[in-house]
């Protein structure tokens, strides 16, 4: 059964109440959570499940189940050890400092996208950095170029904006999907695109800052060849 997923409404939810549905080896599952499960190369969300007893139940990892929107809570110990109940209400408790190193690098690699104009081929989202890798020439990539345009970008200081459209209008504007190596999250007939207005429209179905300026800054942590069409371009908070 989908998961009701309360990060798309608020990003900033950082603590909740929900109810367990099931608990199997691959995860708890739950009828609503803030908790952001592992795709479009944002890392799942780590936290703690809390039960009404006040007994913890670390979670050390969230990804996505089988049936579409359904979300795996994965306990740092076997799920079958917890006492947790199908029916429980517990509450959720995310690693927010986690998270929102998450937010402020995810919405950091939208921005320097717009730097670094070529198409994206790989991306991975880490707390502690993050990086775009593209298919283009090593010699169109300076790092303090790189690291001054999209810290300007940044300090514009814009809102963010969610958006949806249909899978057919994005059928229509192909242009919109920069990343070649991630698909845009569909599967409900629509998609989300995060825009940023006056720098950035793109799927994507991850966390971001309510405004760029939150991001602070960016430094280059290293540009290497990985491979032909992967120049990989890796970055941290400043
Ligand atoms: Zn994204």
């Amino acid at each position: 059964m989908p998961t009701e997923l309360m990060f798309r409404e608020d990003p900033y939810l950082a603590v909740t109440s929900a109810r367990v549905v099931a608990v199997t080896d691959r995860g708890i599952e739950l009828d609503r959570t803030i908790f952001y499960p592992q795709g479009g190369g944002q890392q799942g969300d780590a936290g703690s499940i809390v039960r009404a007893s006040g007994e913890r139940i670390p979670i050390a990892d969230t990804r996505k189940g089988d049936a579409f929107d359904s979300v795996l809570h994965i306990s740092a110990q076997p799920p079958s050890t917890s006492m947790l109940e199908p029916g429980e209400v517990v509450s959720l408790e995310l690693d927010w400092n986690r998270r929102y190193a998450l937010m402020r690098l995810h919405t950091a690699l939208h921005v320097m996208s717009c730097v670094v104009v070529a198409p994206v081929t790989g991306g991975n989202i880490a707390p502690d950095k993050a990086r775009l890798d593209f298919d283009i020439d090593m010699s169109a990539l300076d790092a303090e170029r790189i690291a001054r345009e999209t810290n300007a970008l940044i300090a514009r200081g814009v809102a963010t904006e969610t958006v949806w459209i249909t899978d057919a209008e994005l059928d229509a504007r192909p242009e919109l999907v920069k990343t070649m190596s991630v698909q845009p999250p569909r599967g409900g007939g629509r998609v989300r695109l995060l825009k940023i207005p006056g720098i950035d429209l793109q799927p994507c179905g991850g966390t971001h800052v309510k405004n760029i300026g939150e991001i602070g800054g960016i430094r280059v942590l290293k540009i290497r060849s990985e491979g032909k069409r992967n120049r990989r371009v890796e970055i941290a908070l400043a």
